[in-house]
């Protein structure tokens, strides 16, 4: 069934995805990839034409606006939704499909015979019969991640500025951009985003809505070993290759990894190797829900290294470990007026709200630790990153409503 906003919240997904805006781990400029502008000057275009004010592009390219109060005195909220889409998978030329009226059947992709998507192999799937479901061709992610956010977001600007009855504090507004490379929040975006409290539009399944992210620290461990013609190596090489196999063979491997956790378990992740027998290079990252498991991690990663180093002295093994963002339930339940605000927007339209731990970190994570408190709002996306991404336009719908209704409920 066809309900308030989804018309428009399709048009406008359809309209961003098509939009190629994939960043670049690799690269160091900011953005990281030009295109993303493209449709960041895009949405400054759009809330300029809706009536938005103080629009902006930032030059860290982030899009700003504000709307107007029409209460006094209730508190400024912002929403948030990144502009980018994920590196992992081709995201050039995507071709978006509607699904319209879903009948339950398998949905199969014209650029990719082979793939399937169903009910057997996502559960969630089948619960949305009769929605209007959006996938990509088969050769591109669809990046509703997070184009469903800014659709969502951009629906509930125009919807406000076209019924100024509606009573609601001042809204501020930022797309922003390398949220998928972990470059989202440029430490100049909390002061000018100025909000009490905000959300990002970047979450998954009808009524999610999350305030506890992992802690995350990223780590290098850099082998230096001893570099001799292999010729008349004896007694003398030093092979940083196997210097580095030993430690990643060392570290835990049939528990405390991705693939071996679940829920709130934390792991150590190795997912890079490089270099050569002189120099070597091994990348991880860690993830805990708490500080102190976070911090067990870390020590466990030095012992192995301080291990490996000290059954060959000639070799130099260093290990840095860096802060990478925090949890932001450590924040949050100090004041969970930003949560309960959208878990009441929730149950108000009838959706149950439901808070699972999140296993990975969003720019609300970072904006929840210098101070804008932020937790995450569903919109619907799943199997994100990948060419079975798929969104119901009725989920969006939804999420447009809770962000309405939150506002409402914040206004005195
Ligand atoms: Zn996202």
């Amino acid at each position: 069934m066809r309900t308030d906003f989804d018309a428009e919240l399709e048009e406008r997904l359809l309209r961003y995805t098509a939009i190629d805006t994939q960043s670049d781990e690799a690269s160091d400029s900011q953005p990281s990839t030009a295109i993303q502008l493209n449709l960041s000057r895009l949405l400054e275009q759009e809330l300029t034409a809706i009536g938005a004010k103080d629009v902006r592009l930032t030059d860290y390219g982030a899009v700003l606006a504000t709307i107007p109060a029409t209460a006094p005195d209730a508190p400024t909220i912002g929403f948030l939704a990144h502009v980018d889409t994920a590196p992992q998978f081709n995201a050039t030329g995507v071709k978006p499909r509607v699904h319209r009226a879903w009948d339950g059947s398998a949905i199969t992709y014209p650029d990719a015979p082979d793939l399937v998507l169903s009910p057997e192999t996502s559960a969630y799937l089948g619960t949305k019969t009769g929605d209007d479901i959006v996938t990509a061709s088969g050769a591109t992610l669809l990046g509703a991640d997070d184009k469903a956010g800014v659709a969502i977001v951009m629906t509930a600007a125009r919807h406000l500025l076209a019924n100024p009855a509606i009573p609601h504090g001042k809204i501020r507004i930022a797309f922003t951009p390398d949220e998928e490379v972990g470059r989202g929040v440029d430490p100049r975006l909390p002061k000018d985003l100025d909000a009490d409290f905000a959300y990002t539009l970047d979450g998954g399944k009808l009524g999610e809505i999350e305030y506890e992210s992992f802690s995350a620290d990223g780590a290098t461990v850099t082998i230096k070993g001893v570099s001799i013609h292999p010729g008349w190596a004896k007694g003398k090489l030093v092979n940083a290759l196997h210097l580095a196999a030993k430690i990643v063979q060392t570290l835990p491997q049939a528990t405390m990894t991705p693939e071996t956790t679940e829920g709130r378990e934390g792991f150590l992740h190795v997912y890079e190797m490089s270099g050569g027998a002189a120099e070597a290079r091994i990348k991880l990252i860690l993830r805990d829900f708490e500080l102190d498991s976070l911090a067990a991690k870390g020590a466990l990663l030095q012992q192995v290294c301080a291990a490996v180093q000290a059954g060959e002295p000639r070799a130099q093994i260093a290990c840095e470990i860096r802060p990478q963002y925090r949890n932001m339930r450590y924040w949050l339940e100090k004041d969970m007026t930003p949560v309960d605000l959208a878990r009441a927007a929730c149950r108000e339209i009838g959706v149950d709200p439901v808070s699972v731990p999140i296993r990975g970190g969003t720019d609300g994570s970072r904006l929840t630790e210098m101070g804008v408190p932020c937790p995450n709002v569903f919109t619907g996306m799943q199997e994100i990153h990948g060419p079975l991404e798929w969104i119901s336009v009725q989920d969006m719908a939804a999420a447009t409503k809770v962000c309405l209704r939150l506002m409402e409920l914040a206004a005195p």
